[in-house]
This record gives structure tokens, sequence and C-alpha cells, in this order.
């Protein structure tokens, strides 16, 4: 059996590497790559013998409810751990021999405790606001072949925990300040600023060509007033994943513009090709069956909505004389009228008059 002699020396080494990922998963941070907790690059920073990653899922009275998410025992040393397991632990028990965790969720730092015979553990606490997802723990284990945590281990853990946190509080709020939390594209600003990024290199590069969509759902209103917000939001929703599923990747976005509004952009495409695009889009989006609720929300079964939506596209190039932002996007806004004026369901293209 494999046992690792944690040295100062090593540790102080590997936690400067540890700090290399977390910058980096800081500057990569995207919401498409989800995210991983870095357990194993714990696990061998500390040279522990196993690693446990727990979700603080809640906190009901006096009782602390984790969940176990991931375990690292390539030595097979912990049988009795087991990955999405709940762990029932009291906050007042002392006797109790998950006191290791319980001390780190109540004094939210790390936390160790030395067992005769059978080695030592540390517990160290990553700590979110509960509107970012709450906090975790995140545990090591030294299987007898330490006799007890020594000082710069603690503070190793502690240092690790506090990067952790302090990064992935900051992916999160750039998130949230970025994207839509009901669709999950890009919010108004942010797709604002993508169109502001189009036109400046275009100022620069004037060979280029793009094109931005503006679709509006059809009849939208009468959704909410004939079966609830609860369900307009799901038709919104659903619509945003349609428009992000259906769209080609790397050079376009889609961004909820407003309430029922999205503003789509095609870099590197011309009208032609962005109507073929959304022509496409328009016929999956009125052929798509939406799931219906009741007015309490309740999904009904075998009943579903189908919904249509309008657009409107406008072309940046050499000769389209769009010098700001919000000419491009009004000349959307235009065509956009025009295909509500011509019955709606349909795609219109910006024209000078
Ligand atoms: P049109 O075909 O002309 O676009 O008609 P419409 O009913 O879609 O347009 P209108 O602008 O009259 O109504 C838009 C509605 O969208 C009104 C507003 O209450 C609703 N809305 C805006 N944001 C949200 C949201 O986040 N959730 C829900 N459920 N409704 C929203
Ligand atoms: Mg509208
Ligand atoms: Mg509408």
């Amino acid at each position: 059996m494999k046992k690792y002699k944690s040295d100062a020396k090593t540790v102080l080494n590997r936690l400067g590497k540890l700090s290399g990922f977390l910058t980096d998963l800081d500057a990569n941070a995207n919401k498409n790559d989800g995210f991983e907790f870095p357990l194993e690059i714990i696990r061998q920073t500390m040279m522990f013998d196993v690693s446990v990653l727990y979700k603080v899922s809640n906190v009901i009275e006096n009782r602390l409810i984790l969940e176990i998410v991931k375990i690292l025992d390539p030595d097979g040393l912990r049988p009795d751990l087991e990955e999405g397991r709940k762990l029932r632990l009291f906050l007042d028990d002392p006797d109790m021999i998950h006191i290791n965790e319980v001390k780190a969720f109540l004094n939210k730092r790390v936390s160790h405790i030395n067992v005769a015979g059978v080695g030592c553990d540390i517990i160290g606490y990553v700590h979110f606001p509960e509107s970012c997802g709450g906090a975790y723990l995140v545990g090591g284990d030294f299987c007898g072949n330490e006799s007890s945590v020594k000082d710069y281990e603690v503070a190793c853990v502690e240092i690790m925990c506090n990067l952790l946190s302090a990064i992935l509080l900051k992916i999160q709020f750039k998130y949230q300040a970025e994207y839509d939390n009901l669709t999950g594209l890009f919010n108004s600003a942010k797709i604002k600023q993508k169109v502001e990024i189009i036109l400046k290199r275009f100022e620069r590069k004037s060979a280029s060509i793009a094109c931005i969509a503006m679709g509006d759902i059809d009849f939208f209103k009468k959704i909410n007033d004939t079966y609830g917000h609860i369900q307009g939001d799901l038709v919104l929703k659903k619509v945003g994943d349609l428009l992000s599923n259906s769209m080609r990747g790397v050079f376009d976005v889609a961004g909820r513009y407003g309430g029922e509004e999205f503003l789509l952009i095609f870099d590197e495409a011309d009208e032609k090709k962005t109507f073929q695009i959304i022509e496409r889009l328009r016929k999956i989006i009125s052929d798509t069956k939406f799931e219906k609720m009741d007015r309490t929300g309740k999904i009904l079964n075998n009943e579903y909505l189908n919904i249509t939506m309008s657009f409107g596209i406008s072309q940046l190039s050499k000769d389209s004389g769009i010098k700001i932002v919000t000419d491009w996007i009004s000349r959307a806004d235009i065509a956009l009228y025009e295909s509500k004026q011509n019955g709606r369901n349909k795609t219109s293209v910006y024209r000078d008059i």
C-alpha cells in the first residue's frame, strides 16, 4: 500500500502549483465548461491518503446535512464512504464521530483531529453565500501514516480553501453579471457589448461582414394572461434553449435583450446566410411542442402549446452607414416590426428606403 509522508517543503511546492491551477480556472471560467472541483489536486498537494468533498445541503434545527459529492480513495482505505450518501450530523453532540466536520462548518475554518492508532484528519471549509450554492467541506485523511496534523498542513488547507472560496465567488459573480438567469443566455448588457465589439472591429477592418437578428415571441402576453407567468417563464426558458442549441457555435451568440425579445449575432455571415439560419430557427420554434402547465405550475401530461416568433435582420457592411450600436439594433427592430405587420411568424431583412 502506498503511503505518503508529508513534508513542508513538498507541500508548499505543490501549493504553488495549485494556485497556478486556480488562477487559470479564474481566467478561463466559462459557463459551458462547468466547474470541476480540484479535489485530486488538493489531495496530491496535501499528500492526503483519502480526500472527500461534502456539499452542505441543509441545516435543519440542530442538524447539519452533508452530501458526499466526491471521494478520492485510490488505495481503498475508507470503504465506509459512498458518493451521493447524505450524512445527518448533530451540531450539538460533542461525542459524535463527525465532530471535525461539525467544527469546520460552525467555525467556518479548518478543523483537524487526531485519533490515536488510526491517524488524523483535517476538514476545510469552502464558503459561498447561499445564493451562490452554499458551502462545501473538503476533507483530507491521513490514514495512519501520520500521528498528528501539523501546523503547516492546517495553514495550507486554510489557504487553499480561502483561495477556492474567493475564486469560485468571483466566477459566480461574473456569471451573474453576464448571463440571464432564466434562459442562461447572455443578458442584455453583455449581448450589447458583444455587438459593440463587432462594430469596433469593423471600424478597423471594414472588409468583414456581420448580421444581427432581433427575435420576439408572438402574442406572448396572451400566454401569460391565459396560463400564468410560470408558464410564460417556461416558454422563455425553452425558447432560450432552442436558440442556443440551434446556433453554430463560436461565431454565433444569443442574448435575452428584453422580456420576450432575443438578440442574435451572426459574425462573418451576410444577410442571405443569416436569413437562411433564422428561417430554420423560426421553423424549429413553430414546430416545437411546449409543455403546458396548469395555473399552479404543474406540468400537464400530453398537453402542449405552440408558439411562433417574428424576426428582423440587419446587416453591417462597408456601405450600410451604421456608425453606432443603436443604429444597428434599431434597424433590426424596424425589420422585426415589418414581420409583425405582415402577420407575424415571419423573418424580414432591413432595407434602406
Ligand atoms: P407581439 O406579438 O406584438 O409581440 O405581442 P406580445 O403579446 O408578445 O407583446 P407585448 O409587448 O404586448 O407583451 C410582452 C409580454 O411579455 C408582456 C410582459 O408581461 C411579458 N414578459 C416580459 N418579461 C417576462 C418574463 O420574464 N416572464 C414572463 N412570464 N413574462 C414576461
Ligand atoms: Mg416584445
Ligand atoms: Mg412579443
